[in-house]
């Protein structure tokens, strides 16, 4: 195989920290086999693409950014979601691509990229998510981690949901959960090296285990994880239908756990839901909420709730997003991420009729956004006076004398820093603000010496 040694290359990632990871592991690899990342597209000779297609705003992008490379002489991969679902009908769209790889063989990229160096032509390789790829599993490849102090740590991929506007069960297959005893040791392995903060990855996180085991283990994973020595946990995602009492007790009790959970709800109307094949109702879903809270409060935590949201599903009658509206103001969330609905080919929505006019989904969805954002200025509020440890992360970039971090609730904190003071002393390092000022995006304070 062709060496990739001194290898100048660029990963462009798109979509969610499935995606981001996943850059991470490839970054890994590469830079194991002496290849160079680089942040500037001039010098890179490679520019591989980690590609989403949950939305078709995602699509374009990539299509537009894949077109400006043409004939620049640089190698191009498309691996992620794109790549798994188009295959080699990528290459009609844009024959100047030079790999195409999928979700499931992310190890077989430097083989890939060897190939293609040694011009035997474009290479396209995907593979079934049920077919075992010789190369390992890429949840156990190493990665070159974005930040010291910060990891990923995937515990599943795919998911068995089938949300009937959703393409991600397509692209990333079934749900497949890693051993406990591979959590465990990854999560040594990290904790050793000095990482604060650990953030397990999942499609449908609640689930994990019930296809190795039978039955869901994921309170066991945030108790074992939680108890490991790391100073942060969080976990993304969960779904609300598989949320049980034992995650929700396992969540309130274990003090590494952020108090804050991302609980997608995508809807406050029962019949979209239904339609969406979510499996509980609004009522079921505030419940969730009320036994959360409560729980939280006995072991003395208060929780951030943040959520998704989609605005214009077909068949979305006024009072489906009255209703949406109603429950985001019963929730209180403190963050939500909110998408106009669009039509992926091939899932079940896709066969619906969808016929309302495009500036009714727009006005929907901007005063559902007005409401997310008072919602979130008003959670902010509650932080006014509090004293809260902050996990730095780097300055601000329009000042680089503010010190940029993360509350326990996940919240931005700003906090000046005083003369004499560095940035780099700081980053990846937990320290105490007491909060002076609280905006909708970010909270400001001062740095409390300890
Ligand atoms: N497994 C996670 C993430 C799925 S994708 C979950 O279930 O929450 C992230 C978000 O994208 C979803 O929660 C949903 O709000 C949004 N999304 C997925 N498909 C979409 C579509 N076709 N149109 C608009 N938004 C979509
Ligand atoms: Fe998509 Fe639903 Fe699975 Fe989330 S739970 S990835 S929205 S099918």
């Amino acid at each position: 195989m062709t060496s990739l040694n001194g290898l100048t290359y660029q990963v462009r990632t798109f979509g969610c920290q499935m995606n981001k990871h996943d850059s991470e592991r490839i970054d890994g690899m590469l830079e194991a086999l002496g290849a160079l990342a680089s942040d500037d597209v001039e010098k890179a000779e490679v520019v591989i693409f980690m590609t989403c297609c949950v939305r078709e705003a995602a699509d374009v992008r990539l299509l537009g950014q894949v077109a400006s490379l043409k004939g620049s002489g640089k190698l191009i991969a498309v691996g992620g979601c794109i790549g798994q679902r188009d295959g080699a009908r990528l290459l009609e769209k844009a024959p100047h691509v030079d790999v195409v790889f999928g979700t499931h063989n992310i190890a077989h990229l430097p083989a890939l990229l060897a190939a293609a160096l040694e011009g035997h032509g474009a290479q396209v390789e995907v593979l079934d998510g049920s077919e075992k790829s010789a190369a390992p599993s890429a949840m156990a490849l190493p990665s070159r981690r974005e930040h010291s102090w910060h990891a990923w740590l995937p515990i599943m991929t795919g998911c068995d949901n089938y949300c009937s506007y959703c393409v991600v069960p397509f692209v990333r297959g079934r749900e497949r959960s890693r051993p406990l005893e591979e959590i465990r040791d990854e999560v040594r392995r990290l904790v050793d090296e000095g990482v604060q903060e650990i953030t397990l990855l999942g499609q449908n996180v609640n689930s994990y285990g019930r296809d190795l085991y039978g039955s869901p283990r994921f309170a066991e994973v945030l108790r074992e994880v939680g108890a490991s020595g790391i100073a942060r946990l969080r976990f993304v995602t969960s779904h609300p239908k598989d949320l049980s009492d034992d995650t929700i007790a396992a969540f309130a009790e274990t003090p590494a756990i952020m108090p804050q959970l991302h609980l997608p709800v995508q809807s406050g109307s029962d019949a979209i839901l239904a339609a969406m094949n979510r499996h509980y109702t609004a009522a079921h879903y505030l419940e969730l909420v009320e036994k959360l809270r409560v729980a939280c409060k006995a072991a003395g935590k208060d929780v951030a709730l943040s959520t998704d949201l989609i605005v214009g599903f077909p068949g979305e009658r006024e009072e489906d997003f009255e209703a949406t509206l109603a429950l985001v103001r019963a929730v209180g969330f403190a963050q939500a991420f909110t998408f106009i609905y669009s039509r992926r080919e091939g899932t079940p929505a896709a066969a619906l009729e969808d016929t309302s006019p495009r500036e009714l989904i727009q006005g929907r969805f901007d005063s559902l956004v007005e409401l997310v954002q008072k919602s979130a200025w008003e959670q902010n509020q509650k932080e006014l006076g509090a004293v809260l440890p902050v996990l730095f992360e780097g300055s601000s970039k329009r000042d680089a004398r503010v010190l940029v971090g993360r509350s326990p609730k996940n919240q931005t904190v700003h906090a000046p820093l005083s003369e004499g003071q560095s940035v780099e002393n700081f980053v990846g390092c937990l320290g105490t603000v007491r909060i002076e000022e609280a905006r909708t995006w970010y909270l400001r304070g001062l740095l409390v010496q300890t």
